[in-house]
């Protein structure tokens, strides 16, 4: 496709993260012709670097409740159709003391029964009030122990559900392949192409693997680049500000291992609530939120925001000072624009800008929203595009149709024990694939040796690394480790990220040394985003490791980059 205008469709979406990726999918199951742009690789910007919860957000219960029922609602609907992606993660709220929650227990403990209101919609478990005692015993590390207890008044428990942001993008991706959609990632929208009145005609893209360009021609166009957004509608020369958010930088340091039972919610130094939270199998504390006007594409956490949720959190868990730090996110939140208030305070809610009102009918922009409620936004954008077409109102189904994986339960132990692996891979991959690891499951059963551990800390074996470079746009060992987590472990991918750029090598037919110079890059960003966390000595190693490595292939690697 590449060069001349061959490509024609309903709906030209521009980015892959949650927003793109599911109206791409509703567009789909609605029977609209759909392409997707993601300018760098599904779930690059918020969508993979978000603290990883289908919640409610009970912080929006005050000011923007319809935020909070919606969130629920639609956490619900995403725990029926990708079961296998959702983890229960139960918090605690302490309560009393320096750095927890100061409001007096009754008011906190009335506040959460507001919230219960809204559990059944995501199947949740009402509130729990407890007194001092029983909060040592579901989390033993408060405070050091019940000796650092004193001054406490009790807690609040709450259900909330994990899920692994990236995964749901990619599955959301694959069932839009798998109805006719094309997904093109590393491809950037460079421009947004309308006719002499203005109305929207479709895209520009640029392949920055290839350096192919072409054309599309597109009867609508939706921008939902999330904090993109304004300079995306410059791509369509209409005003930044017609379609302008209020980025948020927000960032989380990761440890490397399950640390708590529960979530514990603590109060920063401002008064800013942050937690620690179980998730996967690490351990996350986040997160910051403040205005974030650099580069998009490479944001990363510094030492000074690490320090801020390390010292906060201390306060509930001081356990955390001397645990180990692997590594950090950072992402941008595309919030809804307002001039003034503090970015904490910002509605979360979600909106469509219809750009017929800056002269450029058929473009829209979604700004703003959740990934807790991105299918409702999907299933807002989908009407509007099918109102827009013309095409007799469809309705939408996804609420109701599975995502890949998500069809059926698979056995973790029937996998482990038929191919003979690790339970513990078995679990994971299951996790991550739901019943479509059965397909990996499959390759391993024709090549066996597919079934070799390439990263230990996750675990990810062989098979699963071919299957997402073969089946799920994986063209790099960043975006094998966004689908696997592999290389997200303790050791940072030294151990494994060479092995990974040989198999994507293989794979994608590329020479051995391309492979090679993926690895030492997925190191290079690794280890940048890393060295804030890890402390200085490992930082030091880990730079002395790679440098090592880079002088070991030589021009090999320079000449790329
Ligand atoms: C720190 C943090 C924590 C959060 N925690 C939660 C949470 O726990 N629960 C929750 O519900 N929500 C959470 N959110 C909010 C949620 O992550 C976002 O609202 C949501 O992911 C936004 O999705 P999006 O698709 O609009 O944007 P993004 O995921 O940012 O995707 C935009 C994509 O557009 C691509 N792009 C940009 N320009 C171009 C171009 N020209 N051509 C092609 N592609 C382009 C980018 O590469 C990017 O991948 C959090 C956000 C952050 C930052």
């Amino acid at each position: 496709m590449s060069g001349t205008a061959v490509v024609e469709v309903d709906v030209a979406v521009i980015g892959g993260g949650v927003n793109g990726t599911g109206v791409l999918r509703d567009a789909t199951l609605r029977g609209l012709s759909a392409i997707l742009f993601e300018r760098n690789d599904l779930a690059f910007g918020a969508s993979g670097n978000s603290s990883g919860m289908i919640h409610g957000g009970p912080r929006y219960l005050t000011d923007d409740p319809e935020v909070t029922r919606t969130s629920c609602l639609d956490s619900g609907h995403i725990q029926a159709i990708a079961p296998h992606l959702l983890f229960r993660v139960p918090f605690v709220v302490p309560i009393g003391k320096e750095g927890t929650e100061r409001t007096h227990i009754d008011l906190v403990d009335a506040f959460f029964e507001a919230y219960d209101a809204f559990q059944p919609l995501k199947h949740g478990k009402p509130h729990a009030r407890l007194t001092p005692d029983e909060l040592f015993r579901i989390e033993p590390g408060l405070f050091g122990g019940p000796a650092g207890g004193e001054g406490l008044t009790g807690g609040v428990s709450f259900d909330e559900w994990g899920i692994d942001g990236s995964r749901l993008c990619v599955a959301n991706a694959v069932d839009a392949r798998e109805r006719g959609a094309r997904v093109h990632t590393h491809t950037t929208v460079e421009a947004i192409l309308r006719d002499a009145s203005g109305v929207v005609r479709g895209v520009r893209a640029k392949d920055l693997l290839t350096g192919a360009t072409f054309v599309v021609n597109a009867r609508t166009v939706v921008n939902a680049t999330g904090a993109w957004s304004t300079l995306t509608a410059l791509a369509a020369q209409i005003a930044p500000a017609s379609a302008r958010v209020r980025p948020g930088k927000g960032i989380h340091v990761v440890f490397d291992r399950r640390l708590t039972n529960y979530g514990i919610i603590a109060r920063a130094i401002d008064g800013r609530q942050i937690f620690i939270e179980p998730w996967q199998n690490v351990s996350v504390l986040g997160t910051t939120d403040d205005d974030y006007y650099g580069d998009l594409d490479d944001v990363r956490a510094t030492s000074d925001e690490v320090r801020y949720l390390i010292e906060g959190v201390a306060n509930v868990f001081p356990a955390i000072k001397t645990a180990r730090a692997i590594g950090t996110t950072a992402g941008v939140r595309p919030t809804l624009y307002e001039y003034g208030p503090g970015e904490d305070e910002l509605s979360r809610d979600h909106r469509v800008v219809d750009h017929a009102k800056d002269g450029a009918p058929g473009l829209y922009s979604m700004i703003g929203g959740k990934l807790a409620s991105y299918r409702i936004f999907a299933e807002l954008m989908t009407d509007i595009l099918i109102a827009k077409l013309g095409r007799a109102a469809t309705p939408c189904r996804t609420h109701v149709a599975s995502l890949p994986g998500g069809e059926r339960t698979a056995s973790r132990r029937g996998l482990a024990e038929r191919l003979g692996i690790d339970a513990i891979a078995a679990s994971r991959l299951v996790y991550r694939h739901g019943a479509r690891s059965e397909r990996i499951a499959e390759r391993i059963a024709e090549k066996p040796q597919e079934a070799a551990v390439v990263c230990l800390c996750e675990p990810v074996l062989e098979a699963e690394v071919r299957y997402v470079v073969a089946n799920e746009w994986a063209a790099t060992v960043d975006d094998v480790a966004r689908r696997t987590r592999l290389g997200l472990g303790a050791c940072g991918g030294m151990r494994c990220a060479a092995r990974c750029g040989q198999i994507i090598a293989q794979e994608r037919r590329m020479a051995p040394r391309d492979g090679a110079r993926q690895a030492l890059r997925f190191l290079t960003r690794q280890a940048a985003t890393r060295a804030v966390a890890v402390g200085r000595e490992q930082a030091q190693q880990e730079a002395l490791a790679i440098a090592a490595l880079r002088a070991d292939l030589g021009p090999v690697v320079e000449e790329g980059e």
